[in-house]
């Protein structure tokens, strides 16, 4: 499958520049002007990447980046922010932006096909398994969906992901720097008490009352796991 970009850029020059040279690198590109048309296109778009301009008409790039990551089916889309002068590069550097990098205009097109390479490589491939089930609990990777029995389950993105990886093998424990190398990819700074949070999201989802499917193995990780009681918990010892 062929990975496409989004462009999200209103100086028409750089979107021909950028277009060409995606695409002779043997991506699928496709170009919007501004935020609002990102936002309103970029789910059904889906695109493996968005390379977004710091200075846009209406919203800026990061503010776009902000919304992008509220988004449920997209949310996690590595982001990439084309910044352009250095007084913007501070800003970036201070900012909490969401996005993934960033590239200072004007950039060379192989450093920015490299950091989009780089990117792109951290996405875990799409698994060749349409669904997992485990108990009553049904995963499917196509629908994007989970549920219980008939009943659907909401979870954000990254808790599909947590539940995806705990339920390729069940009873497994794994550990939390498993998890984040997982679920977030390598080489990104997301710190381990991270994973607890979205534990804690995915089990106030998924469990129904008085009882616990994700197990917490003492200073060793969590799996999934109909079979152990909560009150057993606190004597278990580090599996692996
Ligand atoms: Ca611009």
């Amino acid at each position: 499958m062929t990975d496409k970009i989004m462009i999200v850029e209103d100086e028409q020059a750089l979107v021909t520049i950028l277009e060409y040279n995606l695409e002779k690198a043997g991506y699928d590109t496709v170009a919007v002007s501004d935020g609002k048309e990102a936002l309103d296109r970029v789910e059904e778009e889906d695109p493996s990447l968005v390379l977004l301009d710091w200075m846009l008409p209406k919203m800026s790039g990061i503010e776009i980046c902000r919304e992008i990551r509220k988004m449920p089916q997209i949310g996690q889309v590595p982001i990439i922010l084309l910044t352009a002068r250095s007084e913007e590069q501070d800003k970036v550097k201070g900012l909490s932006t969401g996005a993934d990098d960033y590239v200072t205009k004007p950039f060379s097109i192989p450093e920015l096909l490299a950091r989009i390479k780089a990117l792109l490589r951290r996405v875990p491939p799409k698994p060749s398994v349409k669904t997992l089930s485990y108990a009553d609990i049904t995963l499917d990777f196509e629908k994007k969906h989970v549920k219980r029995g008939d009943k659907l389950v909401h979870l954000g993105p990254t808790e599909f992901k947590l539940l995806a990886c705990l339920m390729s093998k069940p009873q497994l424990v794994f550990s939390r720097e498993n998890l984040l190398k997982e679920v977030w990819g390598e080489n990104i700074h997301v710190e381990l008490r991270t994973v607890d949070v979205h534990i804690r999201r995915l089990r106030r989802s998924l469990n129904k009352a008085g009882e616990d499917f994700i197990r917490t193995v003492r200073s060793s990780g969590y799996s999934i796991d109909t079979s152990s009681p909560v009150a057993e918990e606190k004597k278990e010892e580090c599996v692996s």
